[in-house]
């Protein structure tokens, strides 16, 4: 007897104390060195002494085999777990696979699952169509693991009564590598929510179930941008998972948060009972992220801007749902941020006509329907046109003139000013060059918009200038609003360094409307102030301000304009109070390249 064997009639010897039991197994014997197939049936009998003693009776099979030796074998040394139950869910037997992982040796099949849902549904399927397969949690001698089992009903081979067979795998590591790898397609990393994807997978299933309205919230933290410039990329990563970890805490279990990607979250909120109720919540979010983020020494106050839609779940696909949520939360940032907006029919109309704007500016620039007026600035001392302000207006074929006041914020909203303001850029720029190749002696300017400024192409244009022959650099002035000094100054001043190292001129536009922050002028390379129009028109109650800028501008040297000057009263106050340059309706309107010509005049430059 080999030392394995002899172990497994050890063990069934003690199985037999403990039970009153018996195995039947398949065996291979070799009477007269012959191998025979034989089924051994072993039982425990008590001996008069008390020990346990094991009788075995065979049975001679060698009309069956070969096949049922192989058989036999194959069940004794597979790895895979087989069990018979009679069917009243008794244990009959267990392979030595079956027997190595088993809670005991004395078990009912129920007592195997974990989840007794799963063995009431296997049992169902038993008593219908009789077989079953299921990955299910079991219990086992080393706790409880995943297996993948396959039942059958049978006939047990001995009794002839009715049996279930069972099959087992252990699949615990590959179901954790399953799940681990689902988790992972399935999450956002930083913070643990679902991701983009998942959402707009599973938006059908999530919703489906629902009999009531449904709620998507979309919100973003406001000016997240500056977080992470200010205070690093480490604490804003903190932001977003504290904000994660609060919008958790506030929703039910069948909710669900995913991020989208950048600073921005939705919440999808599972039957909404009523319109207060969501507003509760809302409200409830917002003041849970209005509380201070501590992090270390530091501690930093965010506001978060909302949209929220509710729909009909059945009816509504994840995109739209998404887009009337943004609408909203659009809104929300337009009217100031750190609010939450509801989503209604009205919002998605005016969205519709941005849209429809949108295509048409992006089809006017293709067409080349966007042109250059110009207006003088004129010095103050000799009555001179200096230079020219471009300022671009629409030609829509249908609508006639369309001012920029209609058209540029929309294009900084999307992100085509780079494209409308590249094509400002060199339109002004070819004029500039073409003047001077012409000996006309003037300067022009060009608006450049906030995100234009900010964006990666425009120093490459800049560049691309500078580089053709006979440009005139000098005579090119990039006109920058206030508020565009207002953010990252490293990235800011690195970049008015650049402009000013290629040779161009550079203003200030709107002075006065900002944020004054009166430092930041002298450590930037600015030729020009220009006075807003508004410090102007309120003329003489705004003149202690205007005398400021002026003050102001002498100290950093710097051209002080005034803009829209429509009086001879402004006039003489301006040149009474030292202003360099204006600029206004007094001298010209904005107007079309071949109304300029007698602003020009003074401007040739006489051929020696
Ligand atoms: P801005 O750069 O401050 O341009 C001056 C605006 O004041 C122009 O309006 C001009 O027509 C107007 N203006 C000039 N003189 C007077 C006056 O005496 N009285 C009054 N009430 N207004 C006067 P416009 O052309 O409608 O442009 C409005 C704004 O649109 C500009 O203000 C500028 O911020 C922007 N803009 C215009 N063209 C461009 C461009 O090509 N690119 C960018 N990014 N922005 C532009
Ligand atoms: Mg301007
Ligand atoms: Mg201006």
């Amino acid at each position: 007897m080999s030392p394995a064997v002899s172990r497994r009639l050890k063990q069934y010897q003690i199985d037999f104390v403990e039970q009153d039991s018996f195995f039947t197994e398949q065996w291979t014997l070799y009477p007269n060195d012959k191998p025979t197939s034989v089924m051994v049936v072993f039982s425990g009998i008590w001996l008069d002494d008390g020990r346990m003693g094991m009788q075995c009776e065979v049975v001679d099979q060698s009309a069956n085999e070969p096949d049922n030796i192989r058989s036999a074998e194959a069940l004794l040394h597979t790895d895979v777990m087989i069990t018979l139950y009679s069917i009243e869910g008794n244990l009959l037997y267990m392979n030595p696979a079956a027997r190595k992982a088993a809670i005991s040796s004395q078990h009912a099949f129920s007592d195997i699952f974990v989840n007794s849902a799963d063995y009431e549904n296997v049992m169902t399927a038993v008593q219908g169509n009789g077989e079953h397969r299921l990955v299910a949690r079991a219990f086992t001698g080393v706790g409880a693991r995943w297996y993948d089992i396959s039942v059958k009903r049978c006939a047990d081979a001995v009794t002839g009564n009715p049996a279930v067979l069972i099959t087992a795998i252990d699949v615990s590591e590959l179901k954790v590598a399953r799940d681990k790898a689902r988790y992972l397609a399935d999450r956002d990393q930083l913070t643990g929510s679902y991701n983009r994807t998942y959402i707009q997978q599973h938006f059908e299933t999530l919703t489906s179930a629902q009999s009531g309205k449904c709620a998507l919230l979309y919100f973003d933290v406001d000016k997240f941008k500056k977080i992470n410039d200010e205070l690093g990329h480490e604490m804003g990563d903190i932001v977003l998972k504290q904000l994660a970890s609060r919008a958790r805490k506030l929703i039910r279990s069948e909710d669900l948060l995913a991020r989208l990607g950048g600073d921005e979250f939705v919440i999808l909120l599972h039957e909404v009972p009523s319109s207060e109720v969501l507003a509760h919540k809302v409200n409830d979010l917002q003041r849970s992220f209005g509380q201070p983020i501590r992090h270390a020494a530091t501690h930093v106050n965010v506001t978060v801007s909302i949209g929220v839609t509710t729909f009909e779940p059945q009816e509504t696909e994840f995109d739209t749902v998404l887009r009337n949520a943004d609408i909203a939360l659009y809104i929300s940032k337009q009217g100031g941020r750190d609010q939450a907006t509801f989503f209604n029919d009205e919002l998605g109309a005016i969205d519709k006509e941005r849209r429809l704007i949108e295509t048409e500016i992006k089809r006017g620039i293709e067409e080349n329907e966007f042109v250059l007026y110009y207006q003088p600035r004129v010095d103050l001392r000799s009555g001179k046109t200096v230079s020219v302000e471009a300022l671009v207006r629409w030609m829509h074929p249908d609508q006639g003139l369309i001012m920029p006041d209609k058209f540029i914020p929309i294009c900084e909203e999307t992100g085509m000013i780079e494209d409308l303001g590249e094509l400002v850029l060199k339109m002004g720029c070819r004029q500039a060059l073409e003047w001077a190749r012409n000996g006309v002696d003037i300067g022009v300017s060009i608006n450049i918009s906030p995100r234009q400024f900010l964006g990666n192409r425009l120093i490459d244009a800049l560049k691309e200038f500078a580089r053709t022959p006979d440009f005139p650099q000098r005579k090119v002035e990039l006109e920058i609003t206030e508020n565009v000094l207002f953010g990252d100054h490293r990235q800011i001043a690195e970049k008015l360094q650049d402009i000013a190292e290629l040779g161009y001129k550079i203003a200030i536009d709107d002075f006065g409307t900002g944020y004054s922050n009166l430092s930041y002028i002298s450590r930037f390379p600015l030729n020009c102030i220009k006075i807003d129009k508004s410090f102007v028109s309120q003329l003489p109650e705004s003149g202690p301000i205007i005398q400021l800028i002026l003050t102001l501008a002498k100290q950093v040297g710097a051209t002080a304009v005034a803009e829209g000057v429509e009086t001879q009263a402004e006039y003489d106050w301006l040149f009474s109070e030292g202003c360099d340059q204006v600029q206004g309706y007094y001298f010209s309107r904005p107007v079309p390249l071949q109304d300029l010509q007698p602003s020009l005049a003074n401007c040739r430059i006489p051929l020696s």
